[in-house]
């Protein structure tokens, strides 16, 4: 009698005929790439993908975006940012709305060309908008050291940094099996999600090829039938246990946890970073003295509820009607990591 042939991961997946299960994809990147490679298609009926809130542009609140415009036109300094940020509606106007009023908006690629825009341009006050989640945060604590030590003071951050274990935290319940950010996993390490499966919450660690996916799918499925929370790290060539120590005492050399606001979510408790008073100087809010600023969302936008898992981008009544790539009404639809701008680009 010969072996009985094992399933690949794609037939696991496309057999699969156990209990109904939903699985969220904590990271934007994933939504876009389960779209674009298609695995959406293979997975049965019963098992169900929903957005996270992992997508930095897309968490980030509208009033940062406000806060940025005060900056740039009240205060009359150079904002440095991503590009996707530019488009993100504030609640007068996004920052490309500003630009066409006059501020200086400055495109760069990473915190230490927003830097090195400070050190050419010493006749402008340079400000880069620092938002991301655990994988983006040390290069801007990077930029900062590097200011210091090129001795500018014409540099600055206003930080809307996040770390992702309180999102965990508010998310629970909202999912059976969270996917979680490899990137993200490749700094912190693993031991938040272990100790998570204590709390019942079920979870493996995905990468971003074909391959990689279809073995975190295949896996959840595997382990979801066996009835009892789970975690597996499905991204060992780059995520170990104790995650990337450099980088973690590099964040804890400049910034220090705080409340922070996500769009959807709101403020949830030492879910962010700001810098540390030792490095005040660096601040923009603390630097350019921001008053209190209350952003206020577009109400028929529903990006808070397609963050949380609560609803599909394509139930919101204004999508790719009112809202699209083009001409947004939300972040979601803004990112190339963003859930509305995935269903617009694949699932239409
Ligand atoms: S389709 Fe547009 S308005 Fe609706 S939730 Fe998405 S980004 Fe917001």
């Amino acid at each position: 009698m010969g072996e009985e042939k094992k399933k690949t991961a794609k037939e696991i997946i496309e057999t699969y005929d156990g209990p109904p299960l939903r699985i969220m994809e904590v990271c934007g990147t994933h939504t876009h790439e389960n779209f674009r490679l298609g695995i959406r298609k293979l997975l049965p009926e019963q098992v169900e993908l929903i957005s996270g809130p992992g997508c930095p542009v897309c968490v980030t609140p509208v009033g940062f975006i406000d806060e940025a415009v005060y900056l740039a036109l009240e205060r009359g300094v150079t904002i440095c940012t991503f590009g996707d940020l530019i488009r993100v509606p504030g609640t007068e106007m996004s920052l490309a709305g500003a630009r066409a009023k006059g501020a200086k908006i400055h495109i760069v690629y990473s915190p230490a060309d927003a830097e090195k825009y400070a050190v050419e341009h010493p006749e402008e006050q340079v400000v880069f908008l620092s938002v991301g989640f655990e994988t983006t945060t040390p290069a801007g604590c990077l930029s900062v050291k590097q200011a210091k030590k090129d001795g500018i003071q014409n540099y600055s951050l206003l930080v809307a940094n996040k770390t992702m274990p309180g999102a965990y935290a508010a998310l629970k319940g909202s999912a059976d099996v969270f996917l979680y950010p490899g990137h993200v996993n490749a700094i912190t390490g693993t031991e938040l999600c272990e100790s998570l499966v204590q709390e019942g919450v079920s979870g493996v660690v995905a990468g971003f090829t074909a391959k990689e996916l279809l073995t975190a799918l295949a896996v959840s499925l595997v382990k979801y039938q066996e009835g009892k929370p789970f975690f597996v790290n499905c991204y060992p060539r780059v995520v170990t246990r104790e995650g990337s120590r450099e980088a973690q005492a590099l964040v804890a050399e400049l910034m220090e946890s705080c409340d922070s606001e996500w769009r959807g979510l709101g403020v949830i408790p030492d879910s962010g970073l700001q810098l540390k008073e030792e490095w005040q100087d660096y601040d923009a809010r603390k630097k350019y003295q921001m008053p209190k600023i209350e952003g206020k969302p577009n109400p028929a936008c529903r990006c808070g509820d397609v963050l949380q898992g609560k609803c599909k981008p394509s139930d919101c009544k204004v999508f790719a009607k009112g809202c699209t790539p083009q001409h947004p009404i939300g972040a979601c639809m803004v990112s190339n990591e963003g859930a509305c701008s995935a269903f617009y680009m694949y699932g239409i």
